[in-house]
């Protein structure tokens, strides 16, 4: 469904990420995992048309969609939950959630199909329908994490692209997040996961990619990547079990 083939950016005319080259089936979960700088978000930003890409193609259903602005991407249906989730602190938790709907603004029945997206976010959220009125500069970390979930949801996206949802949360949290992420799988919604969680990312994913410096180091079903004894070492990329599995050319 959404492809990246041998992609090549970064800031100001330098590489962030070079030769980079991922696969994100439809209805399935792809999981990116790496340490701090491996070029995570750059690689997201990439595909929703935020940073400057030097050289690669990304295509989602078939067409090459590299040039195209964010506005058009996201009209596509190619949503992100951007990482520190980037919230209108002033507005309350149902404005931030009606920009979401953003996308489906030009739908001929929108008003049906808003309160039915709105039903499913709080649905999934039980949270956000007792903070409606609540302004999102006031909430706690894992509510506002539930907002900007929501707020995704709210475009009723082809695919969702998650940024380290989860940064910063308590446990108890994670858990509840990773949960909602499950039911979402369950659906069939395709999403490409980015995460420092790298066992529970593995868990929820069938496919995962490690990143290190820019590149991507290793890939494999989420399940060998899981089984491998050192996936911990790996994950900071300094296993040679891990990369055997698919090892990244
Ligand atoms: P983290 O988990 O810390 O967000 P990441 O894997 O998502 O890390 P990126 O944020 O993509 O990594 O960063 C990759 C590289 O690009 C790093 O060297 C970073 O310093 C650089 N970088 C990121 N954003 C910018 C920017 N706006 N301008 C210049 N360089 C940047």
């Amino acid at each position: 469904m959404l492809e990246v083939a041998d992609l090549r950016a970064g800031y100001k005319g330098s590489d962030a990420i070079r030769s980079v080259s991922i696969k994100v089936p439809r209805g399935q979960v792809v999981t990116v995992l790496g340490p701090n700088g491996a070029g995570k978000s750059t690689l997201i930003n990439s595909i929703c048309g935020l940073t400057e890409v030097h050289a690669g193609s990304i295509y989602f259903e078939g067409a090459d969609i590299t040039r195209l602005s964010a506005p058009d991407i996201v009209d596509l249906g190619i949503v992100q939950v951007p990482e520190g989730r980037q919230l209108f602190g002033p507005l309350t938790v149902d404005e931030n959630l009606r920009l979401g709907f953003h996308r489906l603004r030009r739908s001929a029945n929108r008003t049906a199909l808003f309160k039915q997206r709105l039903d499913y976010v709080h649905e999934l959220f039980p949270k956000l329908r007792e903070r409606t009125g609540q302004r999102a500069v006031t909430l706690s970390g894992g509510e506002q994490s539930m907002v900007a979930m929501g707020r995704a949801l709210m475009a009723d996206p082809k695919v969702l692209l998650l940024d380290e949802p989860s940064i910063g949360l308590a446990p108890l949290i994670v858990e509840l997040l990773f949960s909602v992420l499950a039911k979402l799988r369950d659906s069939g919604l395709t999403m490409l996961l980015v995460e420092q969680h790298a066992e529970e990312s593995l868990r929820l994913a069938e496919y995962g990619y490690v990143m290190s410096t820019g590149a991507i180091t290793a890939h494999g079903a989420a399940r060998e990547l899981l089984d491998s004894p050192s996936l911990h070492q790996s994950y900071l990329g300094e296993s040679p079990a891990l990369s055997t599995v698919g090892k990244a050319s």
